[in-house]
């Protein structure tokens, strides 16, 4: 079973990438091969932090290396937190400190301006070292108070369109099933069915 490295400190993602792809790959994450991979995620795209994080890891092996950079865009704040999604509420910020912002930021805004969309690129290096970009995008609303307790992030304020509560009260599979990353992946696994063909 081929390893594809995956760049990142997220536990989580690492996870939801793994249980995305199946048992044909083993998702491995990079401090795997070096615990202390670090990398200056000072893009200003998503596209330009994955390729950031995807040619750090490249430095560590031939073999093919995927990174994702993601977030959440809300529309009324043009978009923002953005990339900058991890860090909203400051550089040390959890993801706690970085929900309670966003709530205070939207204080008041009513409900149907609260549209929100996560957002997730994938950066796949090949072994030829040539960089290839899959987006995925999840549109919902962001509400006034969290709920449930599954998941990361935003996932306790957002409710993706078509249901009624949140990504933190689905279940891994549920919520895998819908999302961003999800979406980024399938576009990912198309490329390398066709590759292969
Ligand atoms: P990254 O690790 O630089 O891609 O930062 C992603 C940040 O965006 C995370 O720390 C979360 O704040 C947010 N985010 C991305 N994907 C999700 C998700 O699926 N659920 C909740 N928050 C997410």
């Amino acid at each position: 079973m081929p390893t594809l490295y995956l760049a990142t400190r997220n536990a989580h993602k690492a996870q939801e990438i793994q249980a995305i792809l199946g048992a044909e790959w083993r998702v491995a994450p990079s401090s795997e091969l070096d615990p202390q991979l670090d990398w200056d995620e000072n893009g200003t795209t998503f596209r330009a932090n994955a390729l950031i994080k995807a040619k750090a890891l490249r430095t560590l092996t031939p073999s093919p290396v995927l990174a994702d950079d993601s977030g959440l865009e809300v529309d009324v704040l043009e978009g923002a937190p953005g990339v900058y999604s991890a860090r909203y509420a400051g550089p040390d910020a959890t993801d706690r400190d970085n929900l309670y912002k966003l709530l205070r930021v939207l204080q008041g805004v009513p409900e149907d301006q609260r549209r929100a969309s996560f957002v997730c690129v994938l950066c796949y290096l090949d072994a030829e070292g040539i960089a290839h970009y899959f987006e995925g995008r999840c549109e919902g609303r962001i509400i006034d108070t969290p709920r449930g307790s599954e998941g990361f992030g935003y996932d306790p304020i957002f409710v993706p369109d078509g249901l009624e509560k949140t990504f933190a009260e689905l279940t891994a599979e549920e919520k895998n099933s819908i999302s961003h990353r999800n979406r980024a992946m399938l576009a990912f696994q198309e490329f390398l069915i066709t590759r292969n063909q």
